[in-house]
C-alpha cells in the first residue's frame, strides 16, 4: 500500500526526446489510476520511471513521501506487469508463478503458500501443472498477474496488459483487473491507450498528450468538462461533434453560429454566456463549437442534414449525417428509431444545455469549468495581493517564489477550481466572494462566485451537500502554493524554486582606455564603453529577464537551431555552471550558477532553449542587463 507523488518530473531520452515535461500528479493510497493517450504521448517512459528502470531527468517521485529518485528498482516494493507476459516456456504455472521469490531466496514452505494464495484469487488453481503453451491468452495474462501478487508489492504497474488479448476476452479481463485490486487493497497504475478501457477502469485517469498532461480527474469530470479539445475528442463513443464557428451577439445575447450552415444559430443558455466573461470573447475570431451525439436529436425543423449511415444498437440508434459545408458526418446518439434510413433527409436539433467551445488557436475549453479561474491582480512587494476592491495578504515565503517582474503592472490571479477551500487551512489566505449561479455536475457543482470589483469569476467545485446557493456570501480560501500568478501569456510568475536575488559584489574601475570593468568578486570581469557609476564597489544585482542565453559554435552543434546567436561580444558575458529548468508557455526559467553569486541565479530565457540540450552556455549581459547598488544595502531585495 503507497501513495506516490510526482514533482515537476521529467524525461529527456539522451537524443533529445522530451518524452514526459513537468509531470505534477498526488496519487493516493490504494487508487486505481489509469494512464491513456495516443502511442508516444510518454505513458510507459512515466510507468518506468516509477519502477525505477528509467532515470528521472528532473523533478521528484515521492512513494510514501520517501524520495526514491536514486532508489534502486528492486527496493522499490513495485511489480511490474507488461503487455507480453513474458513468462518462462519450460516451468509450470507454479514455478513461473514462484520463481521470483526463489530468486529472492525465499523459503519453499513460504512460496508455496504465497503462489496457492495467488492462484485463489485469479481463479487459477487448477492450472499450477501446466506449461504456458498449454494455456489460452486470458489465462498466461492471469500467470503474469500471479507472478506479481506473489511479491505483495505496494505498488502495481501494469502497462497495456490486455492489449494481446482478443475483444471479448479484454472486455472480461477487465472486470478482472478491477476486482483484483478490490481484493488487493493496494495502489495500482495502469496504463493503456484505450479509451473506453480507461474510462471504465480508473477512479482517476490521467490524459497525456506530447508528453504533457492535459488532464487528470474522475473519469465523470472529464467527460463532462474536458479541459481542453484534445480531452474532449479523446474520450467518449461516439466522439464529440465539433463544427468550426462563430459568435453573434443580440442584445444579451450570445449564439454559435455554426460556419456554411442554413437556420445556425444555437443560442446559449443565459449561464453559458455568463461563464464567456472568463475568456476574452472576439466577434471576429472563429471557435470550434463541441457537442457530444445525445445532445442532438432529430425534429420537424432545424439543420438540414442529410443521413449516411444508421447504425441501430439494440437500444439505440447512431446516425452518420452530412449537413452543409462541413465535411466530417455529424454523430447522433439517439433512442431506438425504426424510421430514419440512409440516405432521408431530416432536421436537426442542437440542444443548448450541454455544449462545449474551445478556442481555435489554444484549444482551451471556454465553457464549463476551467483549468484555472482568472483573476486580473496586482501584487506589491509588501505582500499584498489586490483583486478589485479585496486584498490577500502573502508571506514572505510566497514572495521568495515570485518574478521580479511580477510586481510591474497587473497580472492575473490563477487558482485551480479543484484548489479553492471552503474551510481554512494552513498555508491558505481568505477572500471574500459572492455566489453568482451554480452549474450542476454528476459529481458536484460548479459555483461560480464574484470578487467585488472584478467581472471575472472565481469557479470552484463545491459538494452537493453544502447546499451552496444563488447569492450566497462566503469566505473561501486559496492554498498559497496552489495560487499562482500568471502574465497576460499565461507563463507563471510564481514558480517552484526559491527565487534567489541574483546578488554578487562587484567593483568598478576605470581602465586605461577610459573604458569600465565590472569586476565580479571571485567571478568574471565585464566591460563597457559607458557605465553610469563611479569606481568603487557595490552590489551586482543581476536582471532576470535582460541576460540572452548564448551558445558557441563547438558545443551547440547539432543540438541547436543555427539562427541562433553564436557568439558572445568580448567582455560582455559570463558562464554558466549549474543549473535546472522550468519551462513556460513562452519563456523558460533557468537556475543557474554563476562563478561569484552565492546562491541560485534566476534567469529567463527564450522557451525554445532547454538546459536538458544545452550542456554548458554563457549569458550576455548587457549594460542595462543588471544595477549596481550601494553595499549598505545588502539585504534589502
Ligand atoms: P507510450 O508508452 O505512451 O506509447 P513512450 O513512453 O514509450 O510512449 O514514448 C514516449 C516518447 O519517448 C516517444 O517519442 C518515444 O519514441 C520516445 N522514447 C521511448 N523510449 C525511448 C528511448 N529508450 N530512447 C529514446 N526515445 C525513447
Ligand atoms: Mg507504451
Amino acid at each position: 500500500m503507497a501513495g506516490l507523488e510526482f514533482k515537476h518530473m521529467y524525461k529527456v531520452y539522451s537524443g533529445g526526446v522530451r518524452a514526459v515535461n513537468d509531470f505534477n500528479l498526488e496519487i493516493k493510497d490504494k487508487s486505481f489510476v489509469v494512464l491513456v493517450g495516443p502511442s508516444g504521448c510518454g505513458k510507459s517512459t512515466t510507468l518506468r520511471m516509477v519502477a525505477g528502470l528509467e532515470s528521472i531527468t528532473s523533478g521528484q517521485l515521492y512513494i510514501d513521501d520517501v524520495l526514491v529518485n536514486d532508489v534502486e528498482s528492486k527496493n522499490r516494493d513495485i511489480a511490474m506487469v507488461f503487455q507480453s507476459y513474458a513468462l518462462y516456456p519450460h516451468m509450470t504455472v507454479y514455478q513461473n508463478m514462484g520463481f521470483g521469490l526463489k530468486l529472492r531466496h525465499v523459503k519453499p514452505d513460504v512460496i508455496k503458500e504465497k503462489v496457492l494464495a495467488a492462484a485463489e484469487i485469479l481463479e487459477i488453481s487448477d492450472l499450477l501443472d501446466r506449461k504456458p503453451k498449454e494455456l489460452s491468452g486470458g489465462q498466461r495474462q492471469r500467470v503474469a498477474l500471479g507472478r506479481a501478487i506473489v511479491r505483495e508489492p505496494n505498488v502495481f504497474l501494469l502497462d497495456e496488459p490486455l492489449s494481446n488479448l482478443d475483444a471479448k476476452l479484454r472486455v472480461q479481463m477487465r472486470t478482472e483487473i478491477t476486482k483484483l485490486h478490490e481484493k488487493l487493497q493496494t495502489t495500482f497504475i495502469y496504463v493503456t491507450h484505450d479509451q473506453t478501457e480507461a474510462m471504465t477502469m480508473g477512479d482517476v485517469i490521467v490524459v497525456m498528450n506530447k508528453g504533457f498532461i492535459q488532464q487528470a480527474d474522475a473519469p465523470v469530470t472529464l467527460f463532462e468538462d474536458p479541459a481542453n479539445l484534445f480531452v474532449a475528442t479523446f474520450l467518449g463513443s461516439p466522439q464529440m461533434n465539433i463544427i468550426k464557428s462563430s459568435l453573434k451577439v443580440d442584445g444579451k445575447k450570445i449564439g454559435v453560429v455554426l460556419e456554411d450552415v442554413e437556420n445556425n444559430v444555437v443560442w446559449l443558455r443565459e449561464e453559458t454566456v455568463k461563464q464567456l466573461v472568463n475568456s476574452e470573447i472576439d466577434l471576429n475570431k472563429k471557435y470550434l463549437f463541441g457537442i457530444r451525439p445525445d445532445h442532438i436529436s432529430i425534429a420537424d425543423k432545424g439543420i438540414p442534414a442529410h443521413v449516411e449511415v444508421v447504425e441501430q444498437l439494440g437500444d439505440e440508434t447512431i446516425v452518420y449525417a452530412k449537413i452543409e459545408g462541413h465535411d466530417k458526418n455529424i454523430v447522433i446518439k439517439a433512442p431506438l428509431l425504426n424510421n430514419i434510413k440512409s440516405q432521408d433527409d431530416i432536421f436537426l436539433n442542437f440542444s443548448n444545455e450541454r455544449v462545449y467551445l474551445f478556442d481555435e488557436v489554444t484549444e482551451h475549453s471556454l465553457i464549463g469549468m476551467p483549468s484555472f479561474s482568472k483573476l486580473p491582480c496586482e501584487v506589491n512587494r509588501n505582500g499584498e495581493i489586490k483583486l478589485g476592491k479585496e486584498t490577500i495578504k502573502v508571506d514572505e515565503e510566497y514572495l521568495s517564489h515570485i518574478m521580479d517582474f511580477a510586481y510591474e503592472g497587473s497580472n492575473f490571479l490563477a487558482i485551480k477550481p479543484e484548489h479553492v477551500l471552503l474551510e481554512e487551512q494552513a498555508g491558505s489566505v481568505p477572500l471574500k466572494v459572492k455566489v453568482d449561479f451554480i452549474e450542476e455536475r454528476t459529481a458536484y457543482n460548479i459555483v461560480y462566485a464574484v470578487v467585488e470589483g472584478i467581472s471575472q469569476y472565481l469557479i470552484f467545485r463545491a459538494s452537493k451537500e453544502r447546499k451552496i446557493k444563488k447569492n450566497d456570501n462566503l469566505t473561501v480560501y486559496l492554498p498559497l502554493d496552489n495560487m499562482l500568478i500568471f502574465d497576460n501569456r499565461d507563463n507563471n510568475l510564481f514558480v517552484r524554486e526559491v527565487v534567489y536575488p541574483n546578488k554578487a559584489i562587484a567593483k568598478v574601475t576605470t581602465l586605461k582606455n577610459g573604458k569600465k570593468e565590472v569586476n565580479i568578486s571571485r567571478g568574471e570581469k565585464l566591460v563597457y564603453d559607458n557605465l553610469p557609476y563611479e569606481d568603487g564597489e557595490y552590489q551586482f544585482v543581476l536582471k532576470q529577464d535582460k541576460a540572452e542565453v548564448v551558445f558557441d559554435k563547438k558545443t551547440a552543434k547539432g543540438i541547436i537551431d543555427k539562427d541562433v546567436i553564436t557568439s558572445a561580444p568580448k567582455g560582455q558575458f559570463l558562464s554558466v555552471s549549474c543549473y535546472d529548468e522550468e519551462p513556460q508557455k513562452d519563456i523558460n526559467y533557468i537556475y543557474a550558477q554563476i562563478k561569484g553569486f552565492d546562491e541560485y541565479v534566476t534567469l529567463v530565457a527564450k522557451n525554445n532553449f532547454s538546459v536538458y540540450k544545452m550542456p554548458k552556455f554563457k549569458i550576455v549581459v548587457p549594460v542595462d542587463g543588471f544595477e549596481l547598488l550601494p553595499l549598505g544595502k545588502l539585504n534589502n531585495k
